[in-house]
């Protein structure tokens, strides 16, 4: 009887906030098309909390069998450096941390975390153990606490205070009318690229994970903005085992390893000295984006 006395504009909103969160969830992992037959093997173990080494070795991966994506991809993430992976549009990067994060299996060779293939994981400690900062953050209609616990829901507030700050936003938020409490998102405030980017890496860092994964903006950013992620992917990265997706060249001159992706193919790697030096790929790469920068700067 209780239900009926709920006037109908109230049910409708509540519709329409449970669909909003629902998109939500589903454009922040990428979930609308991802293959939903991943699932745990009986026998799966945990992955032990800890210092975490990524192996890639000889991964072959199609959405679609008819085309394939990756052709046999081999490197190494060695526990707590950070390697960067560059390439052209649709050659294949984001595909790489989708696969770590097992939102899909690989179709050959295998992706290893301490040496244990992650199909013998559990899906829940593997996903414990990664942080993701994504390419485009969704914010949910809701506070700015909300947003940032999001990453851990059963944080404590004074470590989703902590994550904040070490994401470097307690400045930002002192600012704020309501501070943690200000509403964001579509509906509340709208903040910058770069702010968003910061929660991003809040939630992530809230988990704090063993293994980062730093899915970086495509959308071109004045110098000072790149100078400032750089710094926040570095500073988030310290200590921790992290695989760069990069597009801007500049933000991952100081990665370990530099991984040139083309077609699905590694064609190059090393550091980004060494990459220059050999004049071939990646050093075309960094021309471009140079001569790129000098004229939007001039
Ligand atoms: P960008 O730099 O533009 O982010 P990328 O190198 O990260 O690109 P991926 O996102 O890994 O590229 O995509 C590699 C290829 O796989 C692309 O051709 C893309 O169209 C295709 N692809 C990506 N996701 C899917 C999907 N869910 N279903 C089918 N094809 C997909």
């Amino acid at each position: 009887m209780l239900q009926l006395s709920i006037p109908l504009n109230f049910l409708g909103v509540m519709y329409r906030e449970l669909r909003q969160a629902l998109t939500d969830i589903e454009r922040m992992f990428g979930l609308l098309h991802v293959n939903q037959e991943v699932a745990d093997a009986p026998d799966a173990r945990a992955l032990l909390p800890g210092p975490a080494a990524v192996r890639f070795e000889a991964v072959r991966f199609a959405y679609d069998p008819k085309r394939a994506i990756l052709h046999g991809v081999d490197f190494d993430v060695p526990a707590g450096a950070t390697v960067a992976v560059v390439g052209h549009s649709g050659s294949g990067k984001s595909t790489l941390a989708r696969l770590l994060y097992r939102f899909y299996d690989v179709q050959d060779g295998a992706i290893k975390v301490n040496g244990q293939d992650i199909r013998g994981l559990t899906q829940s400690s593997l996903r414990a153990a990664i942080g993701i900062v994504p390419q485009d953050t969704v914010l949910f209609n809701d506070t700015l606490f909300y947003n940032i616990q999001y990453g851990r829901p059963d944080a404590p507030r004074e470590e989703v205070e902590a994550a904040a700050d070490a994401a470097q936003l307690t400045d930002f938020i002192a600012r704020l009318p309501d501070g943690f409490d200000t509403r964001v998102g579509e509906r509340g405030l709208k903040l910058s690229g770069g702010e968003k980017q910061r929660v991003a890496i809040a939630r992530a860092l809230l988990k704090n994970p063993s293994i980062l994964i730093f899915d970086e903006a495509t959308s071109a950013l004045d110098s000072k903005t790149e100078k400032a992620i750089q710094a926040q992917l570095e500073r988030a990265a310290a200590g921790r085992t992290a695989l760069v997706i990069a597009h801007r060249l500049s933000t991952v001159m100081n990665a370990d390893e530099i991984i040139v992706l083309d077609q699905g193919q590694i064609v190059e790697r090393g550091t980004h000295a060494a990459l220059l030096a050999r004049g071939e790929h990646y050093a075309r790469m960094w021309a471009l984006q140079q001569q790129e920068a000098e004229q939007g700067e001039g």
